[in-house]
């Protein structure tokens, strides 16, 4: 695999339930709470932090956790489970405080996509791409990836009956389907992130070099939980962008409607649904899925092993085949170890087991909603996690590294460690994507404008002259 830099960012749902006699607290109310650690350190509830991430209030009173830039499969999956662990604990201080303030109110955080209400909040993933890759041109092939993408990466949603869309007879009822976002994407391909929510957002903001590069943002994907769904939803991306950008010949799939066709696949398990494609013939969500696959195969049959993730990316690979194989079978157990959609579908089977419940029933609801409970021990993914049935990429000393420390491999380094640096020094600092700079202008701003380069002599020079 080449090398190239990802961040994944993750909107958290956030909420609260006040025991008996306390008054319930609004979003904004609990979000203050949560960020109050923050802007006492900072000022901001905008920050940058020791290990290259970004931390923010987004609108809608969400938390937000941007991972720093990574260049590895593991890297990326740990920088993104230790942004959990990081949100966590500013949800246990939140309790705290509010608790001090004799507030008796447990806090939640959500890594989901949805509310209650049906709002819905994001995970992007930004991919580096060279300047003069054509993102329109290259979506075209590319849609019909991420529209299917759902059957190998989606966190699963028991959707409501009558749904929103499409409409056609056999929706009406409750179904249990791929995709937590499927329901919110307006957009094939747009500038736009709120007002269209297209699945890739054109907006051009390379964070980086801008005749060089630039930043492809994703916004059709699930958070997600298990480990190896992140690992295989980043990869298999990876991978088909080398292909398209290597030139790989693929069969035309230009889906005609994608943001019908992304609403139809999320609902059909069984994966052969004829979804229409733009030529008037149409295809399923497995058979664009095994065409991707094949094709990866061939690719990688070429050889093309750059960096030392060969082990990583065969891994993928063959999940990838088992969990096609699996929605092709029908046997989901197989791969509810590995990937959320099927893992959140066991535990719901295993509900309507014991209990004969419908789909509807307000107690499933509650697993689809609880399985994305970041609190260790209480989220039923983390609990599933304790007890070894789901698969891990990382140990918890990689996420908790990550947690305090910046990937190695990228510019995000060089920020970990004048951010660590000017705390030592206890200077105040302003830090973006690119710029590093100390607040009160006394020391020269530097501006790494090369997202790949791990090692700056005008960093060194910097932190010398910050004195510790
Ligand atoms: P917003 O979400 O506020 O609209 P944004 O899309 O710029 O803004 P941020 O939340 O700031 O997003 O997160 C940017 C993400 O992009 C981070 O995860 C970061 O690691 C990643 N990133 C930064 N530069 C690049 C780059 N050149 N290529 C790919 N990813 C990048
Ligand atoms: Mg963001
Ligand atoms: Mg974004």
């Amino acid at each position: 695999m080449i090398r190239r830099i990802v961040g994944i960012e993750t909107e958290f749902g956030i909420t609260s339930v006040g025991g008996e006699g306390s008054r319930s607290l609004g979003p904004d109310e609990i979000a203050r709470y949560f960020f109050r650690p923050v802007v006492e350190r900072w000022r901001s509830s905008n920050v940058f932090l020791e290990n290259g991430s970004r931390l923010y209030l987004d609108v809608g009173s969400h938390p937000e956790y941007a991972t720093a830039e990574c260049d590895g499969l593991r890297q990326i999956v740990a920088h993104d489970r230790a942004g959990e662990r990081i949100i966590d604990d500013l949800a246990v201080h939140a309790e705290q405080s509010l608790a001090a303030e004799g507030i008796d109110a447990k806090v939640y955080l959500f890594k989901n996509n949805t509310d209650t209400v049906g709002n819905s909040y994001g995970s992007h993933e930004n991919y580096l791409l060279d300047r003069s890759t054509q993102v329109r041109s290259m979506a075209t092939t590319l849609l019909p990836f991420l529209v299917s993408r759902q059957l190998i990466c989606g966190a699963g949603k028991i959707l409501p009956g009558t749904p929103t869309g499409v409409g056609t007879a056999e929706d009406e009822g409750p179904a249990f389907c791929f995709s937590q976002r499927a329901e919110h994407m307006w957009d094939g391909v747009s500038s736009a992130t709120t007002r269209s929510r297209p699945l890739i957002n054109t907006r051009d903001e390379p964070h980086a070099d801008s005749t060089r590069f630039r930043r492809m943002h994703v916004i059709v994907g699930d958070s997600n939980m298990i480990e190896t769904t992140t690992l295989l939803k980043i990869a298999s991306t990876r991978l088909v962008l080398e292909m398209l950008e290597a030139g790989v010949e693929l069969r035309p799939m230009a889906i005609a409607h994608p943001v019908r066709a992304i609403r139809e696949i999320s609902r059909d398990l069984s994966g052969t649904r004829p979804v229409g494609l733009t030529d008037g013939t149409t295809m399923s969500a497995l058979e664009i899925q095994r065409e991707f696959l094949a094709a990866v195969h061939r690719h990688l049959g070429r050889g093309g092993w750059e960096r030392d993730d060969r082990d990583d990316v065969e891994r993928c690979v063959a999940l990838w085949e088992r969990v096609l194989d699996a929605v092709e079978s029908g046997d989901h157990d197989s791969i509810a170890g590995d990937i959320d959609w099927a893992a959140k579908l066991r535990l719901i089977r295993q509900v309507q087991g014991r209990t004969g419940v419908d789909l509807d029933h307000p107690r499933l609801a509650q697993i689809d909603l609880t399985y994305h409970d970041i609190r260790p021990g209480r989220g039923l993914h983390s609990v599933l996690e304790r007890r070894g049935l789901v698969s891990r990429v990382v140990d918890d000393s990689e996420i908790e590294r990550a947690r305090h420390s910046a990937p190695e491999t990228t510019r995000a380094a060089l920020r970990g460690r004048f951010i660590s640096a000017a705390t030592r020094a206890e200077r105040d600092y302003t830090v973006d994507w690119v710029h590093l700079k100390v607040a009160d202008g006394t020391l020269p701003t530097v501006a790494l404008t090369d997202p790949f380069a791990a090692e700056d002599p005008r960093v060194d020079d910097l932190i010398a002259a910050l004195g510790r």
